[in-house]
């Protein structure tokens, strides 16, 4: 018999097109189209942040108030919708809270009220379901920003008969961003206090939003199979290992995919010749043009190593720097494209002044920019201290710029290195986290692009994986009907 189609409603702080700052956006982005193709219908909830509507052009905000409780207070707010292919996306228009510079923080410091700025995100996001008369099978909250949202479906809304059949799945994209605050937080959010324990939202003394996702959801999925299980050990679990053991079958990994045609050599608008593998040859002239634009030598020979990355201690920032002058000493060029950290803006930024028309150094985000950084390289590097999916290697992956990669989390389920797996190598992996480790894969790497046909064997078999989103999205729709008994 055929299954029925799920309602599903999403909640998210970040979506491309919209809002992004990370891979989190990519997922939000890609898999609610994936699920709609499936048949399934789906709806996001996000912030209306002060950019949102350079993407959208002016959408005009609801006539009905969305009036939402929380701690004491009752929020009056509008809403507007939107749309991504075709399905609706309904922006909460709170400005006292979104209406800034950035989505998080400026200047490596968070804002002090992002609790309550993603807290009512969470209880807007039903108090919207319900004005909409939108019951939803399934309510797909993500990273720390939502992980209240289970809280309130279960200890406020439980005797409720809308919400009497919805469940809730929670994605952990990274489990280092564990949103914790004040216990007197607690207060503003509306949290009872009988879930302030340890076995509660109660994280050392504070409280975590993610720990009351992983805690209170039905399902919880992170995002690659080894990650999964890297969480639920002493070493990458955070302090949220044990937690993450106890929830033992419902806690899953499930690959991200990756937009085909979001991120494609031979539709991408932001290049300057487009290609596919059958025709390589726009490859070498967005290699000539990244050289030029950057100021770097113009060599079609010497390869280029790049990084796009948020400069962040997650993504390995700190082995780059330590190995800076061994890299360079190689023929080769570097580029890093990224924001982030300031000391690591800084120390980058002076690094690359020592190396000019060798090294390059870019601080900021710059979506057109990292495509051509991606279609123009040979190497990507991702040295990540630990990730758990990453969609740097796969974009790359698609651009026929060949990973070198720490084996940790997703980079340790997508890559795949001629050593171990020769018959299907898409790149370059290292074992343990240490600087000789990552030189020794760089010679690898390097002396593999001095043999054509050798490389061009990795970049086929890169660019021709199958990485869509349409079995990731199967994936959690089986995710989906767990949460809600129709497994
Ligand atoms: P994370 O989500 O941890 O930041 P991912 O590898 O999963 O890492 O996703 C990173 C995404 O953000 C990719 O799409 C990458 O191209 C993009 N990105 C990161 N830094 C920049 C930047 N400075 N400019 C443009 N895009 C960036």
């Amino acid at each position: 018999m055929a299954k029925v189609p799920l309602k599903i409603l999403m909640v998210a702080s970040e979506a491309a097109p919209f809002a992004k700052t990370g891979g989190l956006a990519d997922v939000i982005g890609s898999l609610p189209p994936a699920l709609r193709a499936l048949g399934h219908d789906v709806r996001l909830v996000m912030p209306w942040y002060r950019g949102v509507g350079k993407v959208t052009g002016n959408l005009r905000p609801s006539q009905r108030k969305l009036l939402v409780p929380m701690g004491g207070r009752v929020y009056q707010l509008s809403f507007r919708t939107g749309q991504m292919d075709q399905l609706p996306v309904y922006f909460i228009d709170a400005p006292e809270y979104y209406d800034r510079p950035e989505l998080y923080g400026e200047d490596g410091i968070d804002y002090p009220d992002n609790a309550e700025r993603f807290g009512l995100l969470s209880r807007a996001a039903l108090e919207l379901a319900r004005l909409l008369d939108f019951a939803p099978d399934v309510i797909h909250a993500h990273d720390w920003q939502t992980g209240l949202v289970p809280v309130y479906l279960r200890h406020q809304l439980w005797r409720d008969p809308f919400f009497a059949a919805t469940g809730s799945l929670f994605s952990i994209h990274n489990l280092g961003y564990q949103g914790v605050f004040p216990r007197a937080t607690a207060r503003k959010l509306g949290l009872e206090q009988s879930l302030i324990h340890p076995d509660g939202l109660e994280y050392h003394k504070q409280i975590s939003l993610l720990k009351a996702g992983i805690r209170f959801a039905d399902q919880v999925n992170t995002v690659s199979p080894t990650y999964c299980r890297e969480i639920q050990t002493p070493e990458h679990g955070i302090g949220m290992d044990g937690l993450l053991r106890s929830r033992g079958e419902r806690l899953h990994g499930l690959l991200n995919g990756l937009d085909g045609e979001l991120w494609s050599p031979a539709k991408d608008p932001a290049l300057v010749q487009s290609y596919s593998v059958n025709d390589m040859s726009g490859k070498a002239l967005c290699k000539h043009a990244l050289q030029q634009e950057l100021g770097l030598e113009l060599n079609a020979e010497t390869p280029i190593v790049v990084m796009v990355t948020r400069l962040d201690s997650q993504k390995g920032i700190e082995l780059v720097l330590e190995s800076w002058d061994r890299i360079l000493t190689r023929q080769l060029q570097l580029v890093i494209l990224g924001t982030g950290n300031p000391d690591y803006e800084r120390r980058l930024a002076e690094a690359a002044t020592f190396y000019l028309g060798q090294a390059k150094v870019l601080l900021r985000f710059d979506d057109a920019l990292s495509r051509r950084i991606y279609a123009g390289s040979d190497l990507f590097l991702m040295p990540s201290r630990y990730e758990p999916c990453g969609l740097g290697q796969l974009i790359a992956l698609r651009y026929g710029s060949v990973p070198l990669v720490h084996a940790t989390g997703g980079l340790a389920d997508t890559i795949h290195d001629p050593q171990q797996e020769a018959d299907h190598s898409n790149g370059f992996v290292f074992d343990e986290y240490r600087q000789e480790n990552l030189l020794k894969g760089l010679d690898r790497a390097l002396s593999s692009y001095a043999k054509p046909e050798e490389w061009q064997k990795l970049v086929h078999r890169g660019m021709t994986q199958n990485m869509s989103w349409e079995s990731a999205a199967k994936g959690y729709v089986k995710l989906y009907r767990l949460c809600t008994n129709q497994g």
